[in-house]
């Protein structure tokens, strides 16, 4: 398995998710063998954001969201164990719906208008 220039080291991995206080940036999930340090920009090492699986893979994948919308550490779900399934459940639904409300797939080669794009404001 070789890698490419643009994945991140296993120790530039764990200092994303540090940055994050191991948390998912766009659920509040905090189990850490399920967070991933996401490429927000595809293919670009510059910018990593802490997001659990689900929300990297199945929310995110390739949508090209701008640094300028680059989601910021959050703070844990404050939930009791009882409700965290339902509230993690609550924030992933309002991440999918902010990505497909906003953004578009990314394609290679083009070159993306932003400007339009209004200023990111947390769903949740
Ligand atoms: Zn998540």
């Amino acid at each position: 398995m070789g890698s490419r220039d643009y994945d991140f080291t296993e120790s530039e991995k764990v200092a994303i998710k540090a940055a994050y206080n191991w948390i998912c940036a766009a659920c509040g999930h905090d189990n850490a063998r399920d967070l991933t340090a996401d490429h927000w920009l595809p293919a670009n090492k510059a910018f990593g954001v802490c997001l659990c699986h689900y929300c990297n893979t199945s929310i995110k994948g390739k949508k090209l969201v701008p640094i300028t919308h680059m989601l910021p550490p959050r703070k844990p779900i404050d939930a009791t164990r009882e409700n965290y399934n339902e509230r993690r459940d609550a924030n992933q639904d309002a991440f999918r719906g902010w990505i497909a409300d906003n953004f578009k797939g990314f394609v290679k080669g083009v070159k993306y208008q932003t400007a339009h794009i209004p200023q990111f404001v947390a769903p949740w």
